[in-house]
């Protein structure tokens, strides 16, 4: 129930980037909006992804539409978020001279569409024009052609959207697990859900008399369990979808595909670059924030969607393919490994890389007879915003013209902190006025834009808070507090993902401590669970580098691992 026992008008489960915006947009439109996450905004596949928001060029020719939606939309991300988003100047390598017409009559095709999402049309270069523009390719190709993308900080998008929400009246709950939706027959009071074979259709189906009327919640840090009452529940759990249809009892599937792409401790190159791979896909190298990411795989997934892991064959793969156009790329170290699984549609019969990245929203009214249930499937992060509106509409359609009649203004608002972004000089009036590094004001604006002085202004009241805590970002005591404080961070996971602290070359072993004592001060943890907050984050951690580690190096960081993790810390100091 909401705090005042009434019922919500629509309860969102999965906080991705799909349920934040989805949330957002209910909220905007004066739905009485709650939003449940079982991990944090933005854990699931949306944290995984490469983070560009990218007008689908690899679809022009299959599904120009798709295309056509992605550029779109893109620009309105960018317009709504504009200091999240940075440019990716691309280079495509073309390796033999009779490719390049047909390639130019491409990407001449594509800068139709650049303009929606503020890219330029394309040039061509020639080999040495190329490499002075980026010396680290691999001389000798027949010529180059420029593609303009941009990049987002994925994890704050997907944060803003579900914080947008709340500023507009939403309720949100991260670490909030759906554990059972609840299912009312009709003239019945709710109860609890249905197996399948107690839906009373062979295929498992639902009857037409029944109707979902929301959600049982665990808070998965506290233990605590609730019941959330809705009109309409939305289930946009991504690659979780098939799991909270089957809580209805409906057997749906979608077609995941696992997806990985790795993190180099540094900028190797200024621009963009694309390769294809030893299998001829498409992969690319992008600068990102003080690193730079490259990827991405694309294999069918039938494993357990909560135990994603990359294997050293995928890493390799992707340096092999990379050293292709990039001789020296394997010069960097690779800091850290990422494997997600795409929520595709269920295609059957072609290639995983071909599966469609479009969404479906599904009524389950319309297509189970089962009332109160709406799932949105498929897409992408950059259409996320389009996606909500659909999903929106159609809870509108179930709720009616009176509970809602407002129409989507997703389009044209800005997230929080996306209404302006200090400019060189005021950084370094902030720098000056909160006597904090330049360097840490600047990358503090890129992650809260307008409210970037509201940050420093709450956060340096505290002894402290001028403190740089990650030197690899830098990252401000500052800012920790302010996210525990208004951004939902409970965990420190959770801060990671909102500042970026632990995400540099030393991936948190010099800064998660000094961040793990913040954040039980501010929420006043038992330092039990301050210490296995700690643990599970530096295991996180570890996870993503195992796979690829071997040899010396392999055997170093298992000790400096070991040392961390011993009760004692690695210098003994709970003796001093
Ligand atoms: C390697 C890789 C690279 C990619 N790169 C790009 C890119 O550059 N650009 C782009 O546009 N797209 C990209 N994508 C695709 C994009 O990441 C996904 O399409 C998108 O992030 C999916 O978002 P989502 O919200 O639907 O799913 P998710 O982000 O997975 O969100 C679903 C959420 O539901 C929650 N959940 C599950 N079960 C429950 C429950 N019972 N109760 C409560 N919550 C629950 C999960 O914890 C999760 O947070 C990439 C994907 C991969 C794998």
């Amino acid at each position: 129930m909401a705090d005042d026992g009434q019922v919500y008008d629509v309860l969102v489960i999965g906080g991705g980037i799909t349920g934040a915006f989805v949330a957002r947009d209910c909220a905007l439109r004066g739905l009485r909006t709650a939003l449940v996450e079982r991990d944090d905004f933005g854990s699931g596949t949306t944290g995984t992804c490469m983070g560009m928001l990218h007008g689908g060029l690899q679809y022009l020719l299959s599904n120009p539409e798709l295309t056509r939606v992605e550029c779109a939309e893109s620009g309105i991300m960018q317009k709504a978020a504009p200091h999240l988003v940075f440019a990716i100047p691309f280079i495509f390598v073309i390796d033999s001279e009779d490719k390049v017409d047909k390639f130019e009559a491409f990407m001449a095709y594509y800068d139709q569409f650049q303009e929606a999402k503020f890219g330029r049309p394309h040039v061509t270069l020639t080999h040495d024009e190329a490499l002075r523009l980026e010396p680290a390719l691999r001389p000798g190709f027949a010529a180059a052609i420029t593609n303009d993308e941009p990049g987002v900080n994925v994890f704050r998008l997907n944060l803003l959207a579900a914080l947008d929400a709340a500023e507009h009246g939403a309720d949100v709950w991260n670490h909030t697990e759906v554990t059972e939706l609840l299912v009312e027959e009709a003239g019945e009071g709710p109860r609890r859900t249905a197996a399948p074979e107690e839906t009373g259709s062979p295929e498992g189906r639902a009857s037409p008399r029944r109707r979902v009327t929301g959600a049982r919640v665990r808070d998965v840090l506290t233990g605590e369990t609730r019941e959330i009452r809705a009109r309409v529940t939305v289930n946009a759990c991504g690659p979780w979808v098939p799991r909270v249809t089957a809580m209805a009892g409906l057997d749906y599937r979608l077609r995941p595909t696992k997806g990985v792409h790795i993190i180099l401790d540094r900028r190797v190159t200024s621009v963009g670059v694309a390769a294809n791979a030893i299998d001829g896909r498409g992969i690319c190298l992008l600068p990102h924030e003080n690193t730079c990411l490259i990827g991405t795989t694309d294999d069918d997934f039938f494993g357990d969607e909560d135990d994603v892991r990359a294997t050293r064959d995928e890493v390799e793969y992707l340096l092999r393919s990379m050293e292709t156009v990039l001789p020296d790329v394997g010069r960097a170290r690779v800091i850290r490994v990422m494997a997600g699984v795409r929520p595709t549609l269920y295609q059957y019969g072609i290639y995983e890389d071909k599966v469609t990245r479009d969404f479906e929203v599904w009524d389950h009214l319309e297509r189970d007879g089962l009332d109160g249930l709406i799932t949105i499937a498929g897409g992408k992060m950059t259409i996320a915003r389009i996606m909500a509106e659909k999903t929106t509409d159609a809870v509108a359609r179930r709720l009616g013209p009176d509970r809602a009649e407002r129409p989507c203004r997703t389009a044209d608002l800005p997230l929080p902190g996306g209404d302006g972004c200090p400019g060189p000089a005021e950084l370094e009036r902030l720098a000056r006025r909160f006597r904090v590094p330049l360097a840490a004001v600047g990358r503090l604006a890129t992650r809260h834009g307008s409210r970037t002085e509201a940050v420093l202004e709450e956060g340096c009241r505290d002894p402290g808070g001028r403190r740089v805590v990650c030197t690899c970002e830098p990252v401000l005591e500052a800012e920790i507090r302010y996210v525990i404080r208004h951004e939902f961070a409970r965990t420190l996971s959770d801060i990671r993902r909102r500042t970026r602290l632990g995400m540099g070359p030393c991936q948190g072993f010099g800064c998660s401590e000094q961040a793990a004592a913040v954040l039980g001060l501010e929420r006043g943890l038992d330092p039990a669970v301050v210490l296995a907050d700690l643990e599970s984050f530096r295991q996180e951690r570890w996870k993503g580098q195992v796979c690829w580690l071997a040899g010396e190096q392999l055997r170093q960081q298992e000790v400096t691992q070991g040392a961390w993790l011993h009760p004692e810390g690695p210098e003994g100091r709970a003796h001093r």
